[in-house]
């Protein structure tokens, strides 16, 4: 059993924005469970954060993978003071709704919507011990705004975004529950223009860092007043009115 650290659960945790929040939490003073698929890149992150971070192979649209990954974090850390729900399919397109398979639209809602749930309900009576205890649901701008031929994700998002209030009245004063609705956020994975950035009213395409301040602060004491919200962080790109000239 690892010591009384304060301990959070966050899906996705292997890469790209979750794996900046796992790196936050850690230097915040939280013992970090990292549930992700990935188990190569969950395992480096892991090995990086050395005896502040354990990963555990869970695919959160998999009830029984949830409930053994939540039972492990119980039996590793005893405890559960906060969940950051990330993991998703992060490609919004799947092409147009008349091509746009079952099979598809079941796997995006899976993940990004059913696996929030999952990760909620079985992780809910462990948060519910702790006083202060949180959830950090990341959304999406595009739960508010679209491109074409990306229905699956758009509904997934806007039902996280939903999820979010609906637990957070539930839970009430035991565990506050809040969502992040990041815009362009580069996880290093594509190479940025310099249009890229400005066309963003803050001047740069956002880093996973800028959603992670934000959830080490939605789970800090700091944020004793607020739940139930969805706060964007997108350097202001739905704030901007993009008709052509
Ligand atoms: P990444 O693809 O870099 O990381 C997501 C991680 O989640 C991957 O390790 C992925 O594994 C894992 N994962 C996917 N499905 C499952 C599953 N069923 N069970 C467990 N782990 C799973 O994505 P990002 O960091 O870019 O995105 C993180 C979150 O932020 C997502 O919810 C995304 O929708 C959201 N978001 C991202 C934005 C961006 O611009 N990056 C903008 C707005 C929202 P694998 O690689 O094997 O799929």
């Amino acid at each position: 059993m690892v010591e009384k650290r304060r301990c959070a659960v966050v899906t996705g945790g292997a890469k790209g924005i979750g794996a900046g929040i796992a790196r936050r939490l850690v230097a915040r003073g939280f013992w970090v469970a990292i549930f992700d698929r990935d188990l190569v890149a969950g395992q480096t992150t892991a090995a990086e954060l050395e005896h502040r971070a354990c990963f555990f192979q869970v695919d959160v649209s998999k009830e029984a993978s949830v409930v053994d990954g939540i039972a492990a974090v119980k039996h590793t850390a005893g405890r559960i003071d906060a969940l950051v729900n990330n993991a998703g399919i992060s490609d919004p397109s799947s092409g147009p709704i008349e091509t746009l398979s079952l099979e598809r639209w079941n796997q995006v809602i899976a993940t990004n919507l059913t696996g929030y749930f999952l990760c909620s309900k079985h992780a809910l009576p462990l948060l519910r011990q702790q006083a202060g205890s949180a959830i950090v649901n990341i959304a999406s701008t595009r739960a508010l705004q679209s491109e074409p031929d990306s229905e699956a994700y758009a509904a997934s998002k806007g039902g996280i975004v939903a999820l979010t209030h609906a637990l957070a009245v539930s839970a009430g004063s035991a565990v506050r529950v809040n969502c992040i609705s990041p815009g362009w956020i580069d996880t290093g994975d594509g190479k940025l223009r310099e249009v890229d950035h400005a066309q963003h009213p803050a001047g740069r395409v956002g880093v996973p860092e800028d959603v992670a301040t934000l959830t080490a602060f939605l789970l800090s004491k700091d944020a004793e007043f607020i739940t139930g919200q969805n706060f964007i962080v997108d350097g202001g790109m739905v704030r901007k009115m993009m008709y052509a000239d």
